[in-house]
């Protein structure tokens, strides 16, 4: 049984409640999981709280070093990490690699936490008064993350609010649960002191107890939109801060000057791989008049009907298998409601069998033509290996489709024009936007985070954002007896 990590030592759940871990190659169960109850949470809570005051006063030079040798343990254990990720989630080793990779990044930069906490001092705001500000950590901190980054985003979070001075209670997702607790025992082998990160896994009365609890102070959340909301609403209706970062459905515009075998090369990476299961996968093409349409189609079909799909151990495999058989039945259901609408089905992936790999759940990819925007295909967030090619008749066409659409993670425009691109960034209604950049998911000095129903809260995630969202800012005025020259001044200060 997968077991939770708390004050770093492995313990097994004993409510009695588990769940099945699959390996989505095979369709086999590969573990059980082990659902916590409110009192483990909770258990997991109180050992962070017992382990902030020593780590909120640890120099942060020192926890920087915790850091930098964590990131040294990541680079040693890496293909065991991405193994890991890839026996329960399904996506290629080159792709769980670099899914630790984009992580990795996020411990990189908080390796630079001493300088990214400095304060601001001001001398002789008033007669011998000095003013310093700088930021503080709140506390125990919480992350409650999705199936489909394991790994990477777990890192958008802990690393940055242990580096901050905060403790953690890290609830992974219960489909891929390994990897988490495989990565937090990396951060203790490179110095952590107990309790100050946990792991505990479990489902929504986890993530209830997470959220009502009065010791948690801040709750970080990534997965899709009614849970975010749900999180958020909750979560800040018992005091605390929080970000939840939601669902996507990502554009690509592809202007007439496009290049356009640069632009079909994009779109297939980042339609089709990890299955169409990330938040910044583009999952509608939206090309700008009918020839540039059309030839889109030519190009793009024989490409989709050659994608080679198979299990993580077959090196030359571009896709895996999606996560459940659920998750499989939502996405066929979805392609059955586009037929019966009315697009055009141009390559069916329903059908696919893998050899050997019989019982996995395997999808071919699927590309959908003449997409409208009433449909469910175009509405809803599909999260697997299709792709909807909506068409435009003008650019101001395409940039008010983006703009209407609920979400706003990600965007790409594909032109040659500077007027065209410089336009699109300015008007476009989404967080996170690419020129001639399919998934544009900013570096880790930067920070993450989509507009309109892809994000509740005020932070966007890792970065400046992620290393505000961990800390308050506290001012203190300072005089000393010497500088004191009046009596009592009941008039508001001024100079
Ligand atoms: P999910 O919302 O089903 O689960 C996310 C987390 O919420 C899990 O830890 C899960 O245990 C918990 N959860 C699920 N149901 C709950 C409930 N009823 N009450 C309380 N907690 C609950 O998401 P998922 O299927 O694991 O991940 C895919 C989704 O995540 C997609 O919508 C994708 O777009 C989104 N995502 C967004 C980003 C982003 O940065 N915006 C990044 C990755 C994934």
């Amino acid at each position: 049984m997968i077991e939770n990590l708390i004050n770093n030592k492995r313990v097994a759940s004993s409510s009695g409640r588990q769940q099945p871990v699959y390996n989505p190659a095979t369709g086999e169960v590969s573990d059980q999981l082990g659902l916590s109850s409110p009192e483990e949470v909770n258990d997991a809570i109180n050992a962070a709280a017992a382990a902030f005051p020593e780590w909120s006063n640890t120099p942060p030079a020192k926890r920087a070093s915790i850091m930098f040798r964590f990131n040294e343990l990541l680079s040693q254990n890496a293909d065991k990490i991405a193994s890991a990720i890839s026996r329960e989630h399904g996506k290629t080793h080159e792709d769980a690699l670099g899914e630790l990779q984009r992580g990795k990044e996020v411990v990189e930069f908080v390796c630079g936490i001493p300088q990214l906490l400095k304060g601001e001092f001001s001398r002789n705001v008033g007669p011998a008064i000095d003013s310093y500000s700088d930021r503080q950590p709140l506390g125990v901190c919480a992350g409650i993350t999705p199936f489909n980054f394991p790994v990477m985003v777990p890192l958008w979070m802990y690393p940055v609010a242990i580096a901050c001075g905060n403790t953690f209670v890290l609830k992974p997702s219960e489909r891929d649960p390994t990897s988490a607790v495989l990565v937090a025992e990396l951060l203790h082998e490179a110095g952590l002191p107990e309790g100050v990160m946990n792991v505990v896994h479990g489902d929504k009365t986890a993530v209830d107890t997470i959220l009502d609890s009065d010791i948690v102070q801040a709750v970080s959340f990534v997965g899709s939109t009614p849970i975010a909301e749900y999180v958020y609403q909750r979560g800040t209706q018992s005091g605390k801060r929080v970000q939840a970062l939601g669902g996507a459905k990502n554009h690509m515009v592809i202007m007439p000057d496009a290049d356009l075998d640069q632009a079909v090369n994009a779109l297939m990476g980042a339609s089709y791989g990890s299955a169409g299961e990330r938040c910044m996968a583009v999952s509608v093409a939206v090309p700008v008049g009918e020839e540039t349409a059309d030839k889109l189609i030519e190009k793009l079909r024989p490409l989709v009907e050659g994608l080679h799909i198979g299990p993580c151990t077959d090196t030359k495999a571009e896709m895996g298998p999606v996560i459940t058989s659920d998750a499989k039945s939502r996405i066929t259901d979805l392609i059955e409601d586009g037929v019966n609408s009315g697009a055009t089905l141009v390559v069916d992936g329903r059908d696919l069998k893998i050899d050997g790999h019989e019982n996995g759940f395997f999808l071919g990819g699927s590309l959908f033509d003449n997409v409208t925007t009433d449909m469910r295909i175009y509405k809803e967030e599909i999260f697997g290996p299709v792709l909807t090619v909506v068409r435009a008749k003008s650019y101001d066409e395409a940039v008010t489709m983006v703009n209407e659409h609920e979400y706003g993670n990600g965007t790409a425009i594909f032109t040659r024009d500077g007027d065209a691109a410089r336009s699109f960034c300015d008007s476009i209604q989404v967080g996170m936007v690419g020129v001639n950049v399919p998934i544009p998911v900013p570096v880790a000095y930067h920070s993450f985070g989509g507009w309109k129903r892809s994000i509740f809260g005020d932070h966007s995630i890792y970065g400046p954002e992620g290393v505000h969202f961990y800390t308050r800012l506290k001012t203190v005025t300072s005089r000393w007896p010497t500088g004191v020259k009046e009596g009592s001044v009941f008039a508001f200060p001024t100079l």
